[in-house]
């Protein structure tokens, strides 16, 4: 039986795929299926930020932004949230010396500084990552060296985002 994936809609015989459930939906791999978990965790922590703590809003208010959902689909919500606690105090700052006759206009404010930013961030977050990376292999390298046996510590553990 085939089977499309739920994230990227490649199809796929239903053995070669992943469930973490078992049944529908199915994803590509395990891995794909736990960096969506992350996504879709920095996807609220971002809605939380800029509704609580930036808006100031109580929970029978609203925050919906079509270009904050498009830049999360195309730099992923991680690099959103990097980019609102980057620009926080700036966006505090200026909202308040700002005056907004509506919070629509307000909301379109700050997804423009947000907008401005995202892609240095979005650089800076690749080239740390890819740093990280080496940094890595190094220590790899001196494990072996040094006959040392390394724990199995999840390196995938979703708290070192919270
Ligand atoms: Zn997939």
């Amino acid at each position: 039986m085939q089977v499309k994936c739920k994230l990227c809609g490649t199809t796929h015989e239903k053995t070669e795929s992943y469930s973490p459930t078992g049944k529908s939906p199915y994803y590509c791999s395990k891995e794909e299926y736990e960096e969506e978990q992350v996504n879709q965790i920095m996807r609220k922590s971002t809605f939380t930020l800029l509704h609580d703590d930036i808006l100031n809003y109580d929970e029978r208010q609203i925050v919906v932004n079509k270009k904050l959902e498009q830049l999360g689909k195309s730099y992923g919500w991680e690099i959103v949230f990097k980019t609102f606690k980057h620009c926080e105090n700036d966006i505090k700052f200026w909202i308040q010396q700002k005056n907004f006759d509506n919070e629509y206009l307000k909301i379109n404010y700050i997804m423009a500084i947000i907008t401005n930013h995202i892609n240095d961030i979005y650089i800076k977050y690749k080239n740390e990552k890819r740093q990280k990376k080496e940094n890595n292999i190094y220590i790899d390298i001196d494990i072996l060296n040094d006959d040392f046996v390394p724990n199995s510590k999840n390196t995938n553990d979703i708290s070192q985002f919270l």
